[in-house]
């Protein structure tokens, strides 16, 4: 059976020691008084959360799924879910980053980010329930009118409301502008909608007593295509004029999917017979509330992969040093026993380091956005609102398609430590990697993230945002640029970042000729970008821990992050001369090929 401990020494050194976030939140009104004590009691109360109720859950959820019954479309969730998420409602962690102008704690969004992390490692599926409801939550939040807001604002703080997002249609994923669902005017203006909607997580459910959908339909004057899409709030249980539930809506779960992970979340096909809803925002800017929601979703998903990074490395280093096959190649290790145990072997090393890496690297992107949202709608200075959200826009894609893809390359390595083992369920090695794959897929697949880094962010702004990233690494090349330890962090991310403003132009000119040319090159450009921003973060924690230990800090914490941050640049980071390369073989490659794939 796996284990699961919350890595908080981590997330302290993130916040306290790199980002200095209780500094940087005191220029936020609402954070100004915020410190370092009440952060770390919350997570430390947080990851017991985590670990003691909803982890224990987690691989007997799995294989436990869930049950619609068909007459009454009522859907169950595995034994101890629902008990679970009482107390998550109790215990305050539903309203932990939510307005107390609706009844949420205000505390930072990056406590918030760190505490999902951990709900994340210990049962993603259960997780997806609440965490759905924070996009949702935070679509009404911005475009809903008043009295939305008064109704659904403060249920869905406290969590006794859960939230959903449906987009989806059978022959429209990608394309949202294909989408068929219905919305008729009527007469006290709101609207009846129809249509079918798949693939809704947490859809439907037995853990709150309404669900809160949030629906894209067309008017019937709506233009084609995306321009033509609005977006309307539709309860499961109209809400009475005092708060209290009324009649049920005509939106129902017509099945659910039976999938290769989150078995325990239920994925449900969503039919609506002239459900009531009412409209968020404008007629056809449907888009623009919903965006709001997926970027909160997809930087959640980024974080899905990141907590399942952690428990997989967590559960494959204890196995590495407890279980014992052949000799070390350098002579026996293990005096005392037949044969020595793994993790003396180079390559499970390599494959414990790269999970190591790519969470501790995911850590540090996912605070780093957490902050940059923060302060794109809190800081006092106007300036620093923009950059922010200008940055954070860039990041976002990179957060969701690095984050995931590497969650799939570090859970399979971890699964690999454990050799046959790993493919045994009881280990729940397997687990975690059947659960990672629909991240890469999910809020836009990983190649739709990656043209929106290439195509819109990067290349619609002639790389502007890009630019600013770039001055983060210039100021950091130059403020360490001299000093010789830090050389074998500071000279990759200063070589990389050179290159990357080369192999921008170059893809942007070949663009400008042909449109293919950004679709061929753009997966690897998200890689390479990612590896430049992780590059910079590990840059950083080196340089802390460099710091610590000149001052005389014996701390083994400190000499563990040089190592995995030198791991990182010799094993990781070099990849992306491969992924340059690649990138630059073009489209031909791709496009001349109707032979081959007649
Ligand atoms: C378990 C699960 C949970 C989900 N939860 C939700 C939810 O809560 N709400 C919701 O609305 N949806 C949800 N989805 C749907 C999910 O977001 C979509 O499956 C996803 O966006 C892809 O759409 P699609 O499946 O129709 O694939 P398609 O759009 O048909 O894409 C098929 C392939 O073509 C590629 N492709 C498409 N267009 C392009 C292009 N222009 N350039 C390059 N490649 C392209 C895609 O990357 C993909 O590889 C969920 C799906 C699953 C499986």
């Amino acid at each position: 059976m796996p284990t699961y401990t919350p890595p908080l020494r981590d997330m302290q050194f993130v916040m306290h020691e790199v980002l200095k976030v209780v500094d940087e939140l005191k220029q936020i009104p609402q954070h100004a008084d915020i410190d370092a004590d009440t952060i770390n009691a919350v997570l430390e109360e947080g990851g017991k959360f985590a670990s003691e109720v909803i982890f224990p859950l987690n691989i007997s959820g799995d294989a436990e799924g869930c049950t619609l019954d068909t007459k009454t479309h009522a859907v169950t969730t595995p034994k101890g879910f629902k008990e679970a998420y009482k107390t998550y409602i109790d215990g305050g962690w539903a309203a932990l980053g939510c307005d107390p102008e609706f009844g949420g704690q205000g505390l930072p969004l990056v406590v918030n980010g760190m505490f999902y992390e951990m709900l994340n490692s210990a049962n993603q599926a259960w997780t997806m329930y609440p965490g759905l409801t924070h996009g949702a939550y935070h679509a009404l939040h911005t475009y809903g009118t008043p009295e939305q807001q008064q109704t659904y604002l403060h249920k869905m703080t406290s969590g006794e409301w859960t939230g959903t997002m449906c987009l989806t249609e059978p022959h429209c994923g990608t394309d949202l502008g294909l989408m068929r669902t219905k919305a008729e005017p009527q007469a006290d203006g709101t609207y009846k909608i129809t249509g079918n909607k798949i693939f809704i997580s947490a859809g439907e459910h037995d853990m709150a007593d309404n669900i809160i959908h949030l629906v894209l339909a067309r008017l019937p004057d709506a233009p084609p295509g995306i321009k033509g899409v609005s977006l309307f709030v539709v309860p499961k249980f109209h809400v009475n004029k005092d708060g209290s539930l009324g009649e049920r809506n005509g939106i129902y779960c017509g099945g659910l999917e039976h999938k290769m992970g989150i078995k325990s979340n239920a994925t449900a096909q969503i039919v609506m017979e002239d459900a009531i809803g009412t409209m968020i925002g404008q007629p056809n800017k449907g888009m623009q509330g919903m965006f709001v929601m997926m970027n909160s979703a997809r930087l959640g998903v980024g974080n899905q992969s990141l907590g399942l990074t952690e428990v997989a490395f967590q559960n494959a280093l204890a196995y590495a040093k407890d279980r014992i096959q052949m000799r070390s190649l350098t002579g026996t290790k293990a005096k005392d026993k037949p044969a020595d145990p793994i993790i003396v072997h180079p390559d499970v090393r390599k494959m414990l380091l790269t999970a190591k890496a790519y969470a501790e690297g995911g850590r540090m992107l996912q605070a780093y956005c957490a902050m940059l949202l923060e302060k794109e709608h809190g800081h006092a200075d106007e300036k620093v609102r923009k950059d922010s959200g200008e940055l954070l826009a860039m990041l976002t894609p990179i957060a969701k398609a690095f984050l995931t893809d590497n969650g799939h390359i570090a859970t399979n390595a971890c699964m690999q430590v454990f050799g046959g083992h790993g493919f045994i369920k009881e280990w729940g090695m397997e687990q975690f990697v059947r659960d990672n794959r629909i991240n890469m897929i999910y809020e836009g697949t990983n190649t739709i993230q990656s043209l929106d880094l290439l195509g819109r962010k990067i290349l619609g702004n002639n790389g502007a945002t890009l630019k600013k990233f770039g001055k983060l690494v210039g100021a950091l090349v130059a403020e360490e640029g001299v000093n010789e330890k830090m050389a074998e962090f500071i000279t990759p991310i200063a070589i990389l970042g050179e290159q990357m403003t080369k192999f921008t132009t170059e893809i942007g000119f070949k663009g400008f000729q042909n449109p293919d040319e950004v679709g061929a090159a753009a997966v690897d450009y998200l890689r390479v970008a990612g590896h430049l921003v992780f590059g910079y973060f590990f840059a950083r924690m080196a340089q802390v821990a460099l710091r610590e230990i000149a001052a005389g800090n014996t701390d083994p914490f400190y000499v563990a992050k040089l190592q995995t941050a030198r791991f990182y640049f010799s094993k990781l980071f070099p990849e992306t001369a491969t992924l340059m390369r690649t990138a630059r073989t073009g489209s031909k490659v791709l496009m001349d090929t109707d032979a081959a794939l007649a």
